[in-house]
């Protein structure tokens, strides 16, 4: 009686573990879904199922871009990179942000007053803040906020993790 009792304990943690497996873990997430109306330079668009971007990215930049992860302040490299150059998508390398207008915002992020190109990322409520993604692949890059300085006054407080820097004129 008492092995029984034992064996039917095993048998619902497996089936409870089996159902957990099934349904948070094994689930594939549904892509990220651009907004309506959004649009993107020469209307290039790079869409990837989650394995394959897991078999691209590092572990941090598939965390930052796809699950919407935030880097450490002043963990990335190009917080600080005074060189003249374009900042591009890290995923599917759709140009973002020209140096010209990168600031030192104090936040330990890198930061920009505009992106390359109006269409090259758009905005999407998140909570109280505004996110913003690729608008070719649609990765998390950080968020936009209404503090910057001239001549647009916003902030774009990009992750380090999410772009690439190519030096240039
Ligand atoms: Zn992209």
């Amino acid at each position: 009686m008492q092995q029984n009792r034992f064996f039917i304990l095993i048998a619902l943690l497996l089936i409870g573990g089996l159902w957990v497996y099934g349904t948070y873990i094994a689930t594939p997430k549904p892509p990220h879904k651009r907004p309506a109306g959004a649009t993107s330079p020469g209307n290039r668009r790079v869409e990837k199922s989650d394995a394959d971007w897991k078999k691209l990215l590092t572990r941090s930049q598939y965390n930052i871009t796809r699950e919407s992860g935030t880097e450490w302040p002043n963990s990335s490299e190009l917080t600080h990179e005074p060189r003249p150059g374009i900042y591009s998508c890290v995923c599917c390398h759709s140009p973002l942000f020209m140096s010209g207008t990168k600031f030192d915002s104090h936040t330990g992020w890198p930061s920009f007053y505009a992106p390359i190109t109006s269409n090259a990322v758009y905005d999407e409520p998140d909570g109280n803040r505004t996110e913003v993604r690729c608008s070719v692949c649609d990765a998390h890059l950080g968020h936009v906020f209404n503090d910057g300085p001239d001549p647009t006054g916003l902030r774009y407080c990009m992750n380090g993790v999410a772009l690439s820097f190519a030096e240039g004129k």
